[in-house]
């Protein structure tokens, strides 16, 4: 092993001694028809070996080739990156077989077998680990290519390729050295593109390159074809623990993976003359879901060329018949091949070598939350797949992105230029040009649009964090668009005229320049570049969006409500298929500026007559809200907490506005400023808040109460359905239930009778307080329903503070000390034991006990997944994720085989 590798590897702390027993397979072999792996074999062989294999299978046309197991990547890292025992002479032994299926040898200066050295996990990272072609050439080689080809150019361009990126991906030489070299001679030759450049002028690139090389490695290029492929192997393996391989995982909850699998693979090109070409291709639109072949490709070039976007490729819909009509026959049939095949959209690599089709790969296409609904219904139709597939082919969170605002089309719009619609949706924000600016700029609270020439895997922090993406150069392909819809980020890839210079962080587009502090607005629907903030409008659901909830309705069990404060907010529900109110903060509706006055005023009552003077100021607000709110639920569930934040939160906290409210009520700076301490806490979550001020000043609740029930009598007598659940929060014993309900008690039936209206309600509570969760047995022989905080619940489960979480969070979360932010999502192995066990407990003692939940993880697809396990009757989320928990809820049922259609069944 050459030193430089050595030095480069870092011993794994967790190092074991031997490799493991050498009888495991490592190798899969797959060629001509034949292969000993499968589609099945997703965990060992990695996405892209096992669909080699199957396609292999079909038959399509693959270039023969093995692939080297994840398992093999996990052994290498427990092994402190050492490649384990006897791996090679497996390597060798496949290596037989497929100069055997290509009649060509490893090596051999005369009839020379070429391969490509590929990652592939079980789940694709697209552009995240290495990649090295054209692996098996040296000196020797390139000679016997050139005369067997008669294609002198061809070959040098591929001997100056691998050196170029062997030296970069294995041996960590940086790109731009070789671009630098590259950049010189065609300078001094007058080439414009890399394809001007003839044989003279690639082989004085390869001694360039060669130069490069041994300068910055210390050694020469090996001339061995063995030590390239080891080498290539092991790099493979290593940038499995590469820092943009982790942090890809990280941002996409890619966990519980031992590693890549490797991909060896015989090279065939596209490079070979004006006769070949190489593409990328989906079988539908990945942007918009249309069932159109939508691909690209380029004449004379190489795989990456069209990924990395550094020359435009052409579109193959309306190009590629023109350039060859028997490729593009073949395609077409392709398309319809992996689709019977796959049942789900592919998106594939092919390569044409002297006008003979070759397929480099499948894989089911990411896309766009658009695309997927929209193919998802549309496969349904075709009865390429069944109804609950293709709910579960849409991924709940993804819907974040449809359910978002899109630019207004009334409004008035600067359009400064065009690019290509890379990726959907409306973005507005200040220009940052390097990604880790975009980090930065993001972290102080900056809304940023990434402007970039094209984007690189090294980009992918500062991708994620900005609103939008703008590329000057890249096709539909390029890194920009693929992680950008990937990621559901508005992308406008290729914008030709934008002109970038990050060095000086300016661009310029025409005459007109823009700075960091210059705002753009991008839609990448249409690949507009807009000057200024457009304003935007809120989404419709309608379409096929509207037939994947339909079906998603007809299969989940748990039912979705909504948290909701006001009228509006229970509209907007509604139209997004809430069933309920779940959480209606009463707290929220004092904040208005007319009605805080009465609050304070309240606050600072000196006497219970004097509070409950203030107390009746505020009555009428809250009557006419909950009116408002029973009239667009229309008889449907609402749940109304009754105050919660400690009372200090409401009061001034600077001497003018202390000062202005002492005036107004008739007091003394002193008087204001004495109660305000009087009320603070040291930790006032955990203070005086929630049932804790009803028990304090019953009057409160007895407002609240009489605000409910007047309300809803109001609502019946004008013909409306009502269903009030009044809720008590943060209770921790049966006793604080038992002596609130005596004045809740009182209060409803007085104005019952007072109304003459008859009006059954509800009383119960949350589960906040652990100790309301291990007691629940006895809390349910009060409270008629459960509706879980988790956000209470895990804050006092782990004793984090929801306010100041983050000041150690991140810490854990890249420490793994924890595997998610436990506020996002739920902690099933604690906090959730303790839902689990006090749904179990409750309903031992009232088996209707409604159960619910309506911390923030009600809108979480997991949480939701958790929620239908232990048996709730329904997740409440705010009004925008109402469609993702309907869906999240369906998953749930369909993965769970526990639908409505199943229960129903068996009542
Ligand atoms: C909770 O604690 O989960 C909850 C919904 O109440 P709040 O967030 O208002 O404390
Ligand atoms: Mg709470």
């Amino acid at each position: 092993m050459p030193k430089l590798l050595t030095k480069r590897s870092k011993k794994s702390k967790k190092a074991k001694k031997s490799s493991p027993a050498r009888s495991v397979k490592r190798v899969y072999f797959f060629g001509n028809g034949k292969a000993e792996g499968g589609a099945h074999l997703k965990d060992l062989l990695g996405g892209k070996g096992a669909n080699l294999a199957d396609m292999t299978l079909v038959p399509l046309p693959v270039p023969p080739g093995f692939t080297i197991t994840t398992e093999t990547c996990g052994d290498y890292n427990d092994l402190g990156q050492k490649l384990p025992k006897g791996l090679m002479n497996e390597v060798k032994g496949h290596l037989l077989r497929v100069e055997k299926a290509t009649g060509k040898k490893f090596g051999d200066a005369k009839n020379p077998l070429l391969v490509a050295v590929r990652s592939g996990a079980k789940v694709s990272m697209p552009g995240m680990m290495d990649t090295v072609l054209n692996i098996g050439m040296n000196d020797a080689v390139v000679e016997g290519m050139a005369r067997l080809t008669s294609n002198e150019r061809f070959a040098y361009d591929s001997y100056r390729r691998l050196i170029n990126m062997f030296g970069d991906t294995v041996m960590g030489v940086d790109h731009h050295h070789f671009e630098h070299e590259l950049s010189e001679v065609k300078n001094a030759r007058g080439a414009k593109v890399d394809t001007d450049l003839d044989a003279d002028g690639l082989k004085e690139v390869v001694q360039r390159y060669k130069k490069v090389y041994s300068q910055i490695v210390g050694d020469e290029f090996p001339q061995n074809p063995l030590v390239q492929l080891e080498h290539a192997i092991e790099a493979v393996f290593k940038s499995w623990m590469g820092d943009r391989a982790i942090k890809y995982r990280e941002l996409n909850d890619i966990r519980g993976l031992r590693g890549t699998a490797v991909n060896v693979q015989s090279m065939v090109f596209g490079n070979m003359g004006d006769d070949c070409a190489t593409g990328v291709a989906f079988t539908r639109n990945p942007s918009t879901g249309e069932n159109r072949f939508y691909g690209e490709f380029l004449v004379n070039a190489q795989g990456e060329d069209v990924v990395a976007g550094i020359r435009t490729p052409l579109d193959c819909q309306s190009e590629m018949g023109k350039w060859s009509k028997k490729s593009w026959a073949e395609l077409l049939k392709v398309k319809s091949t992996l689709e019977k095949r796959y049942k789900d959209v592919q998106d594939f690599e092919f390569t044409i070598e002297k006008g003979k089709l070759f397929m480099l790969q499948t894989r089911n296409g990411k896309r766009t939350a658009a695309a997927a609904v929209q193919i998802a219904v549309d496969m349904v139709k075709e009865r390429l797949i069944d109804e609950k597939t293709a709910v579960l082919r849409v991924d709940p969170a993804s819907l974040d992105q449809l359910l978002h605002p899109t630019f207004d089309p009334k409004a008035e719009k600067k359009i400064l230029a065009k690019g290509l619609p890379a990726s959907p949706g409306a973005a507005v924000g200040k220009i940052a040009f390097t990604a880790e600016e975009a980090e930065k700029r993001v972290a102080d609270g900056e809304k940023i649009i990434l402007v970039r020439r094209e984007t690189e895997p090294a980009d992918i922090g500062g991708m994620h964090v900005s609103e939008g993406i703008l590329t000057s150069t890249g096709g539909m392909t390029s890194h920009a668009a693929v992680v950008a819809r990937g990621m559901g980020t508005p992308c406008v890839a290729g914008a030709g005229a934008v002109h970038i210079d990050s060095a000086s962080r300016q661009l310029k587009i025409g005459d007109a320049t823009y700075g960091p502090d210059s705002v753009l607005s991008i839609d990448g629907s249409t690949g507009e570049v807009m000057e200024g903030s457009v304003p935007l409008v809120e989404a419709k659901l309608s379409g096929p969006f509207g037939t994947i909830m339909k079906w998603a309705d007809k299969y989940r069990t748990l039912k979705i409500r909504t948290n909701g404060d006001t009228p509006t907010d229970a509209r907007v529900a509604r139209e997004f298929g809430a069933e309920g109110i779940g959480l209606c903060r009463t707290e929220h509706m004092f904040f208005d500026p007319q009605r805080i006055h009465h609050m304070r005023e309240m606050i600072l009552a000196q006497t219970i007559e004097a509070r409950k003077a203030a107390l009746a100021k505020l009555l009428p607000y809250q009557r006419d809200d909950f009116l408002g709110i029973f009239k667009e639920m229309n008889g449907l569930p609402v749940t109304i907490r009754l105050l919660d934040p400690p009372l200090h939160e409401f009061l001034p906290h600077n001497e003018k506005d202390q000062q202005e409210l002492a005036n107004s009520l008739g007091m003394s700076l002193d008087q204001v400023k004495s109660r305000v301490s009087q009320l603070h806490e040291a930790n006032p979550m955990l203070g005086h808040r929630g049932d804790r001020l009803a028990v304090t000043y019953p009057e409160i609740l007895e407002m609240q109460v009489q605000a409910i029930i007047e309300a809803a009598c109001q609502a019946k007598k004008e013909g409306i359905k009502v269903s009030p659940e009044i809720m008590i929060p943060l209770a921790g014993t049966k006793k604080e239930l038992d002596y609130l309900k005596v004045f809740t008690t009182e209060t409803a039936e007085r104005v019952i009778k007072e109304t003459g209206v008859k009006m059954p309600y509800l009383y119960g509570t949350m589960i906040e307080v652990p100790r309301a969760a291990v007691t629940a047995d006895e809390i349910a022989q009060t409270a008629e329903f459960f509706s879980f905080g988790t956000n209470d619940l895990t804050q006092m489960t782990f004793g984090y503070s929801r306010d100041d979480v983050n000041s150690f969070l991140p810490d854990y979360l890249k420490k793994e000390i924890l595997e998610r932010d436990p506020f996002q999502t739920l902690d099933t192995d604690g906090v959730g034991q303790l839902i689990e066990m006090a749904v179990r407990k409750g309903r031992s003692v009232r088996p209707d006990l409604k159960c619910g939940i309506c911390g923030e993880h009600g809108g979480d697809p997991k949480s939701v997944h958790f929620c239908h396990k232990v048996g709730l009757n329904y997740v409440s989320c705010s009004p925008y994720r109402v469609p993702i928990a309907r869906l999240a809820a369906a998953h749930a049922a369909i993965l769970s085989d526990d639908t409505k259609a199943k229960r129903n069944g068996r009542k």
